[in-house]
């Protein structure tokens, strides 16, 4: 199976701090067959590493702390994952959870206070739109 997946769960340092999230257990994936497509929507989306961390808003914008509005970034950076996913040929995709773009049934809220509420972040949610089920990393055990 071709399996989209967030670059920062492949140790690459995108995220808005500069860090990487490197999940070992890829590797599991890897050796089953699996082919990984990196992604990583908010590149995409021509933000740039390191960036200020943004929310998902209850009004769907996503804004930083300070109130700048960001959505178009991360909208841009949806829809070339989508691109991207559909030129590979993903019949899934393993995302990093919680995040504004990656996250996938629960975000922060949007107040910047670590809570987590339900939703999903917009590439998550475009791909799924578009039928590409979506995994988070606690989920990897199901692709094997
Ligand atoms: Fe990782 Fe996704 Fe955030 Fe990029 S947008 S750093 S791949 S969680």
């Amino acid at each position: 199976m071709t399996i989209l997946v967030s670059r920062c769960l492949l140790g690459e340092p995108c995220r808005y701090d500069g860090q990487s999230r490197p999940l070992a257990e890829l590797e599991a994936l890897r050796q089953a067959g699996h082919t990984l497509v990196p992604v990583c929507p908010e590149v995409l989306g021509g933000l740039p590493v390191p960036r200020a961390p943004a929310e998902l808003q209850p009004d769907g914008r996503v804004r930083c702390a300070d109130g700048q509005d960001v959505t178009g970034a991360y909208r841009l950076g949806a829809e070339r994952a989508l691109e991207l996913a559909r030129k590979a040929g993903c019949q899934a995709a393993l995302l990093k959870e919680n995040s504004p773009s990656c996250g996938f049934g629960r975000i922060y809220s949007g107040d910047f206070s670590k809570t987590l509420i339900s939703g999903s972040g917009v590439a998550a949610r475009l791909l799924a739109e578009h039928g590409i089920p979506i995994y988070g990393e606690s989920r990897l055990d199901c692709l094997l």
